[in-house]
This record gives C-alpha cells, structure tokens and sequence, in this order.
C-alpha cells in the first residue's frame, strides 16, 4: 500500500520535479518569474518545454493542453499530441518553449461580449508559470490565460492576476511605510469551502430538468426533509464515503489539499473544504475540484449536483470564500500582532478591507450574481443579498474606543492609542460564531459566504482584491505625505471607521428587521437579483476603480456585463423551456391517465353497485381536473412571456423581462404541478419525487 505522502502531487510538474529535472539556471531563471514576475526568456522557455514533456510523456501522456477559463464559467482545453513526424517514418515526442508560452485555440465560440470581431475569432493563450502544470487523463494541461488579439481578457483569470498584483504594488506601499523592506510580493490567499449534493445516476437520469438545468423545477416537498438536522455532521453513508475516498485520492494526485469533508445540512447535501492557497492557484484547483467531483460522481453510479439550489425548500449549496492576505514571507497582514507597531498595521488592513466592502458592496454582490445564485441570497438559508461586515463584540469594542476616544473595556480598561498599546488578546473562537454574516473576520481572515456553489472563485476575489487595493491606495497617497505619520495613521483609522461603521453589523443577517434596517437607515444596498446588479457594474465609480488599478478596460467590463446578463437570460430560458416542455410532454399526460383510470374505475363500480357515491374517485378527479386547468392557464402564461422576450430591446431589458414576467411565471407554474404530485398515485407520476432523490444514496 502506498501511503499519501508517496502519491500527494505525483501528477504535478511542482517545485520537486522542476528541481530535479532542470539545470540549476533554467531553474533560478523559472523560479524568478514564479516568484517574482519577472520576464521569461525563450531559452529557458525551451529548456522547461523539454523537461515537462519528458516528464509527462513518463507518465503516459501522449497530448498537451493549454488549460483556461473561458467567461462561460467552466474550464477549457483544446489537445494537441506531442507527436511530431521523423524522416524515417516514425514519430517523435515535441514539445517546445513556444507552444508551452502561447497557445492558438480555434476558439471563436466562447463568448466575448463584442471583445473579439468573428473576423479575427482567434484569442491566444498565455501560459501562467505561477500555477503548476499537470496530467489529467493522458494530456498535459498547462494553465493559461486568455486574450483577444487586441489585448482584451477574455477569461477570468486575466483580470484575477492584475487584481492581485494591484493588490500587492499598493499593499507594498504600505509595508514600507511601516518599515518593511524585506517584503517583495503581497500575496492574497483562499481556501474555498465546496458544497455540492449526491443523488444515484438512476435518478438524476428521470429528471428531464436536472439534466437540462441541474436544478429541479418541480417537486412537492417530501414527508421528511433537513427538520430533525440529522444529517448535518451526520455519520457518512457508504457509498457516499466511497465516493470520498476516491475523489481525495485523484485530488491529492494533483496536488489539491482536500482537507475536510462532512455532511451538510441538507439531506444528500455535503461539503469539502482544501487547505488555502495563492488566489490564482486556488481558483484553478476550485475548477478542477469542481470538474473532478463530477467524473469520481459518475465511476460511481452518482451525479454531482453544484447547482447553487437544486432543491426548492432544501437548503442549497454554496462556497465560502476564507481571504487573507500575506508577505511573501509569510506575514499574515490580517492576524493582530504582538506589538503596538503590529497592531496599528492590522488595524490599518482591517480599515482598508471595511472601506473597501463599503465602498464596493455592489462589486461584491456583481461578483457572486449568477441565476442560480439568485436562488439562495436572502432565502434564509445563505447570507442576504445585502452586504455586512461581522467583527465580533472584542474587535468592534476595539474600533469603538477608537472612534471616540474612550478607553476600552476589555480584561482591563485601557486607552486606544495606535501605535502605542497592544491590542488585547482576542479570543478566536468567539470571532466565528456567526454564520448568518455574508463577510465575516475569523480571527486572521475574512470569509465571504455569498459564493454559489457553481460559481468561479475567480470573480470573487477579483472584486475583493481590487477593492482593497483602491482603500491601500487612498492610505498610501495621504501617508506617503503626511508630516506625522502616527498622527496621520490615527486620524485616517478614525475616520473610516466614522465613515464606513454603518457596513458592521454583529447580528442575525437572516433577520428580516436587519434587511429593514440595513436598506432604510444604514441606506446599504440591496440588489436581490441579477438583474439589478449586473447593469451597475458599468457605474462611473466602479469603471474608474477598476480601470485606474489595471485589472479591467471600460470594453472588457462592457463586455463582462453584457455576457453575465446573456447568461442570466439564458439560463432562466432554458428552465422555462424545460417547465413548459414537462407539462406538455409528461405531467399533463399522467395526470389525464390518472383521472381516466379513475373515472372508469368509478363507472365501473357504479355500475355494479348503484348506491355507492365513490367519493375517492369523483372527488379526486374532480380536483386534479381543476389542477389540470390551472396548470393549462399558467403554462399559457408562461409560453407568452417567453414569447414577449422577443421585444426586448436590449439585453437590459430582457433581463428584467426574465426577472419580472418569466420568473414569477415559472413559480406560479410549479404550484398546482406539485400539488397534483402530492394527490396522483405513484405509479402514474413521471418523475422520481424529492423522497426519492434526497435518499437515493446508500
Ligand atoms: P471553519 O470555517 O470550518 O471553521 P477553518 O477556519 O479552519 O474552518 O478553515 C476554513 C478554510 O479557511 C480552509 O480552507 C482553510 O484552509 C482556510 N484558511 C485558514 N486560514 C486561512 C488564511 N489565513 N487565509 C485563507 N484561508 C485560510
Ligand atoms: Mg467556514
């Protein structure tokens, strides 16, 4: 038996197989631009091409990849063999410093949101040597990024390394402010915690709608749910431990840190978490994660579902975000220190990353909008689509006594001069008891909880990431030309705090008097759908944030925008489609079979027994008939608002048409179809119920 240790990376060409396989100069030169960004040269290039073919050839790989992440959301590959034709008639493996830089894809079919004229359809790919080539199967996949011949990103992780390396040229500015010249590189870290639902292959096939949209679209809700909350931390079934199991085994392979795994709170529900790292590898190793849940699923006989809702009345899935930021050699910025010089600098990245949630709630809530998404935020169940800070009680006490010059009342009372007392010991576990907050301080991170389960984590921390960079910025012009830098230091802490306080808040987020007194007395936003955040992306302030840090153009967020509300629309039209298609094509027949049966059932025994009134049956038929009514009605409905969308004038507008006809539609819809679920005969109903699906896992 070969033990973890023996296996952990063994797909990876890691930091281990470039020390061993290259020249001590080719690898100083790669671990320069690792480390460091700097420029690679073509021969080194070459040298790295040569070592990671021979590497992957050893291990049976006959292809490579450039491994990117289209604006669709997923991840995309397009192979190409290593083979290379010898005079000889034979073949040889190639691969050089060129193909490992850039790539061509033919890929005019992703979308670019007008980026990309089809005329010039082919973007390239760029190789980004700070996330790690691996195998996947038999090619070798190298992460890249992608643009459009004009320069544009057309993927997300583009935008994410600009947003991080804004976030270190301006955390640096600060570090040297306080002292720090050792640091080179400030450095945002995540580990993103996955939830995602199992349910038998045998089910999951029934279900026209889960496999046209992943999510159910009808379904009464079972006699037994999540109410007892057994299954939350629960004992893990078998077949869902195998699953585990395996999957560990082929993320560990590519050097993924699956760390945690339990039950979640939902039944089928569960949750893996990895051990955090750099952004930009995170984000890669999320996708992976996400596309291998799904292949080990189906080895055995399940489906992955990472449909943020795939269950109405069930809790469902998201991602939570923990974001920290670090030197290069591994200073945690957001860890409180041990001396009063430490504390000042925590206090002043805690002010920053206040300000920027506050300045940039609706970039935040933007980043996380997709359709699906727009089913959990303030469903109570996940975080509402209003943006909060929690900080717990000892830390808000700590920028109370800040803000008004009182002394603070923790173990001892003692006054709040920056820069001169040490902040008191907090104790971290009381700073992670609130689970209702979208954006909590853990201790020496924060954890943003209004990810969907589906979502990228790209998007995320580029809004994350810029966001702050833009409150460093602001700090550091006005501290850089300060007389007093202590006095300066104090003032500008003081004053976000007055400024921004109105984004904290310690209490229950899934009250709805919070949603009342966040949106009419705190005047933070609240945009519940897609629909009415996506067009503000393209606010003047935001444009100017974004555009003056580097990490977007004013075309690529037009574009970004463009293509989330397609997106948007797209999706929910599907989902119509998929309703009105069911109705016609299954529910509508069974329930008629149904009645028919019944009906001759009771003519049948009337018949027979002239007396008897066979209320089950002509008080049956009489209702599903009437269900069958309304379900004609509402369908009707719902074809015309689709219908409608035609005259739509712009994607904006259509949008809105999704969010204020068809959507409302589709729910009225499900109503009666669920209620006739509940009174028709098992056997006569198409689809496996709720029942069946939320168990289907032994
Ligand atoms: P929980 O949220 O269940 O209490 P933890 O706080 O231990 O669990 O960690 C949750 C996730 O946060 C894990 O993926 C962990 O690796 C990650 N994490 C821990 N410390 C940091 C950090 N400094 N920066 C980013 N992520 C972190
Ligand atoms: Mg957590």
């Amino acid at each position: 038996m070969s033990t973890v240790s023996d296996y952990f990376g063994s797909q990876v060409f890691d930091d281990r197989v470039m020390r061993a396989n290259l020249s001590a100069d080719v690898y100083a030169s790669l671990r320069k631009t690792i480390d460091e960004g700097k420029e690679l040269d073509i021969g080194v290039a070459n040298a790295v091409a040569e070592a990671m073919k021979n590497w992957a050839v050893s291990k049976g790989a006959t292809h490579f990849t450039h491994w990117f992440q289209p604006l669709t959301g997923i991840t995309a590959e397009k192979h190409d063999s290593f083979i290379s034709p010898a005079p000889d008639g034979s073949v040889i493996m190639e691969f050089n410093g060129k193909e490992l830089i850039k790539g061509e894809p033919d890929a005019s079919s992703f979308p670019s949101g007008g980026l990309r004229a089809t005329f010039e359809a082919r973007g390239y790919t760029a190789w980004d040597p700070t996330s790690y080539a691996f195998i996947k199967g038999k090619t070798l996949c190298i992460p890249t990024a992608f643009c459009s011949y004009g320069g544009h990103a057309l993927d997300k992780k583009t935008p994410l390394l600009r947003s991080m390396e804004a976030l270190s040229r301006e955390a640096l500015r600060i570090l040297r402010l306080f002292g720090n010249d050792k640091a080179k590189r400030v450095v945002s870290s995540v580990g993103p915690e996955q939830e995602y639902f199992l349910i038998t292959k045998e089910m999951y096939d029934q279900r026209p709608d889960l496999r046209f949209t992943g999510r159910t679209l009808f379904g009464a809700k079972p006699p037994k749910g999540q109410e007892l909350d057994d299954h939350y931390f629960g004992v893990i079934k078998p077949g869902v431990a195998a699953f585990m199991e395996d999957l560990n085994d082929e993320l560990w392979k590519l050097g993924i840190l699956a760390k945690t795994e339990h039950n979640e709170v939902a039944p089928a529900q569960h949750e893996l978490a990895p051990i955090y790292s750099t952004t930009n590898v995170a984000t890669d190793h999320n996708q992976l994660m996400m596309e291998i849940m799904q292949k080990v699923a189906a080895k055995h006989g399940l489906v992955c579902l990472l449909h943020e809702k795939p269950f109405a009345g069930v809790n469902g899935s998201g991602k939570h975000n923990n974001w920290s930021i670090a030197t290069d050699n591994g200073q945690n910025l957001l860890s409180p220190g041990d001396t009063p010089y430490e504390n000042a600098q925590f206090l002043l990245f805690l002010c920053a990353v206040i300000k920027a949630v506050d300045d940039y709630q609706d970039l935040l809530r933007i980043s996380v909008a997709t359709a699906g998404n727009d089913h959990r935020l303030g469903a109570n169940e996940a975080p509402p689509a209003v943006i909060s800070i929690f900080l717990g009680d000892e830390l808000n006490a700590v920028l109370h006594a800040i803000e008004t010059d009182t002394p603070y009342n923790g173990t001892e009372k003692m006054q709040m001069r920056l820069g001169a007392d040490v902040l008191p010991k907090f104790n971290r576990d009381t700073t992670d008891r609130n689970r209702t907050s979208p954006f909590a301080f853990t201790g020496n991170k924060f954890e943003f909880r209004m990810l969907g389960s589906s979502n990228s984590i790209a998007c995320a921390n580029i809004m994350l990431n810029s966001a702050v960079a833009e409150s460093l910025r602001i700090y550091a012009d006005r501290l850089e030309n300060a007389d007093d830098f202590e006095t300066a230091l104090h003032e500008m802490i003081k004053k976000t705090i007055k400024d921004h306080k109105r984004i904290i808040f310690n209490g229950n987020g899934y009250d709805d008097a919070w949603i009342k007194e966040a949106t009419e007395k705190r005047g933070l936003l609240n945009y519940r759908t897609t629909a009415d955040c996506m067009p503000h992306l393209l606010d003047e302030k935001n444009v100017k944030m974004l555009t003056s840090l580097g990490v977007f153009t004013e075309d690529e967020l037009k574009s970004r925008r463009d293509i989330m509300l397609e997106n948007y629309c797209k999706t929910v039209l599907i989902e119509a489609n998929t309703m009105i298609n069911m109705v016609h094509k299954r529910i509508a027949p069974a329930i008629t079979r149904f009645t028919s049966d019944l009906s001759e059932e009771a003519y049948s025994k009337k018949k027979m027994f002239p007396e008897l009134e066979c209320c089950y049956e002509t008080e049956l038929v009489k209702k599903l008939s009437e269900l069958t009514d309304s379900i004609t009605h509402k369908t009707d409905e719902l074809e015309k608002a689709v219908c409608d969308l035609k005259d739509a004038g712009d994607i904006i507008e259509e949008s809105e048409l999704i969010r204020d006809t068809v959507l409302p539609k589709m729910s009225e819809l499900r109503i009666p179809c669920d209620r006739a679920e509940l009174l028709t005969a098992k056997s006569y109903w198409p689809f496996p119920t709720y029942g069946d699906i939320l168990f289907s896992v032994k």
